[in-house]
């Protein structure tokens, strides 16, 4: 049934309004359905119930709402909270919570599976199934901002699209659900709080700053030198990284934002001086910020973090260059809070 119905959140407000038309209803009900759908966060349209009995079988004739639902949480021992999602046709994937001193972050996927089949990431091991809907993608806040109030007694302050999948693969949906979670007829979240993180598709970085998106983008790098990005991330053999270094600096020069590289240590692998004197030539070509992140070993791991003291010789060599540098503990190693360990398990 559902496959003759549309997804009523895959809508413009314009097509809502010729469906009322086309219905014989008033205009003004689509500001109604805009507020159930995005404020209220329906997941039934039976639940609109300032609309009359019959629009709401008109709508439930033509439509349906692809709300997720949670299928499984987990706390950590650190507070971090990872949240497994099912889609409506049984699909798994996974956001977090992360509380920190003065702010909670909401870490949220964009695709079931990621194509991108990154080495070190758990996300890449599992079978890529497709793109999320905006409605998914927005549903992630949606949720987390709920858990958040109820848990930590505060709402989301910051969102991170660096969960499952490459937002810039998909990148409509992410940017439509960008665009309703920053409106005012959807959460009002400023955009400055939100940073999409890309594994670098160059045409999608140069697109960011085409549509003027007015979010902060994250690269995650890894690596400065070819042949070790290669061997990492495959997608550094379509698109290497002179090409993503002629986007950044085409995305700085029109936006003129830092971007933030992310810069996981792995154990012998990219963690010697070589690649430390890599990192800071390439992040030359605009103002940045580096977060160095250490390593979450998944079961049966090629890899291992780099030890204490190569952080240190890593950090202290990246400081000499005055970047800013900041290294990120990994969180809820208990509960599997790496990217996709969960939706792994369970698929
Ligand atoms: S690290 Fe990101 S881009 Fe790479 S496989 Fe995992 S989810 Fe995809």
């Amino acid at each position: 049934m559902i496959n003759e119905k549309i997804n009523i959140r895959n809508l413009t407000d314009q097509e809502i309004i010729n469906f009322l038309i086309e219905q014989g209803e008033k205009q003004f009900r689509k500001e109604q359905i805009i507020k159930w759908l995005w404020q209220k966060g329906v997941s039934s349209l039976n639940e609109m119930n300032n609309l009359t009995e019959s629009l709401r079988e008109k709508l439930n004739t033509s439509f349906y709402i692809d709300k997720i639902k949670i299928a499984e949480k987990h706390i950590s021992k650190d507070t971090t909270t990872k949240v497994l999602f099912v889609t409506i046709d049984n699909l798994y994937f996974e956001g977090v919570l992360i509380p920190d001193r003065d702010r909670v972050t909401a870490c949220i996927s964009t695709q079931v599976g990621c194509p991108l089949k990154c080495s070190f990431c758990a996300t890449g091991k599992i079978k890529y199934h497709r793109n999320l809907s905006s409605g998914e993608i927005f549903d992630q806040v949606f949720e987390l901002n709920k858990l958040s109030e109820a848990q930590y007694k505060r709402k989301l302050s910051n969102i991170v699209v660096m969960g499952m999948g490459e937002p810039l693969l998909n990148y409509n949906n992410t940017i439509r659900a960008i665009d309703i979670l920053t409106s005012a007829s959807g959460l009002g979240i400023s955009p400055q709080r939100i940073t999409l993180s890309t594994a670098g598709i160059p045409e999608g970085i140069t697109q960011l700053a085409n549509d003027n998106i007015n979010i902060n983008l994250s690269v995650s790098l890894h690596s400065a030198i070819d042949s070790k990005r290669d061997d990492l991330m495959p997608i550094n053999k379509k698109h290497n990284l002179k090409s993503l270094s002629d986007a950044i600096k085409y995305y700085y020069q029109k936006t003129r934002k830092r971007i933030t590289y992310e810069y996981l240590l792995l154990g012998e692998i990219n963690d010697s001086y070589e690649d430390a004197v890599a990192l800071t030539e390439f992040t030359k070509i605009s103002a940045c910020k580096i977060n160095l992140i250490e390593y979450n070993p998944t079961e049966n791991d090629i890899y291992k973090p780099s030890k204490k003291e190569r952080v240190k010789q890593f950090e202290d060599y990246i400081k000499t260059k005055n970047l800013v540098v900041t290294i990120r503990k990994s969180k809820g190693q208990d509960i599997n809070a790496a990217c996709g360990q969960l939706a792994n398990k369970k698929q």
